[in-house]
């Protein structure tokens, strides 16, 4: 069973319940993750919270540590979604687009400079096979 309470952001808690029974056998719930927030106490850690009592639930490092996890999961999902909505494409044909965009971005000089040098590469090899 989870909490009904509201939580930090004004949703439900949703922390696990602790069942327990008191003096006159009444059951109670106790729900640790309210118990640790109203406290001021970290919710994985036993340090002091960062922000306000009641409200923050993790402390500083915490609170980092967090956020970077789920920057990376958003960060998974949308890799998920992407994939999803952009079909991929063959490696040689990724290879090629690749080459032409690299060529648009390069002067016409620089462009000439790279085929005269790939020429004379071809043709080097071309007359050691034949020597
Ligand atoms: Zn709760
Ligand atoms: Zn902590």
């Amino acid at each position: 069973m989870t909490c009904n309470r509201k939580g930090p952001h004004g949703k439900r808690c949703g922390g696990i319940l602790i069942e327990r029974t008191d003096r006159i056998g009444r059951v109670l719930f106790d729900c640790p993750r309210c118990e640790r927030r109203e406290a001021g106490v970290c919710a994985t850690c036993p340090r002091r919270v960062r922000g306000m009592v009641g409200r923050a639930e993790f402390c500083e490092s915490c609170y980092v540590r967090r956020q970077q996890q789920l920057g990376r999961l958003r960060k998974k999902e949308w890799r998920r979604e992407y994939r999803e909505r952009v079909p991929a494409i063959p490696l040689a044909e990724a290879g090629r687009r690749a080459g032409r965009s690299r060529a648009r971005n390069l002067s016409p000089e620089r462009r000439q400079e790279i085929a005269r040098m790939g020429g004379q590469a071809k043709w080097a090899r071309v007359r050691a096979r034949a020597a």
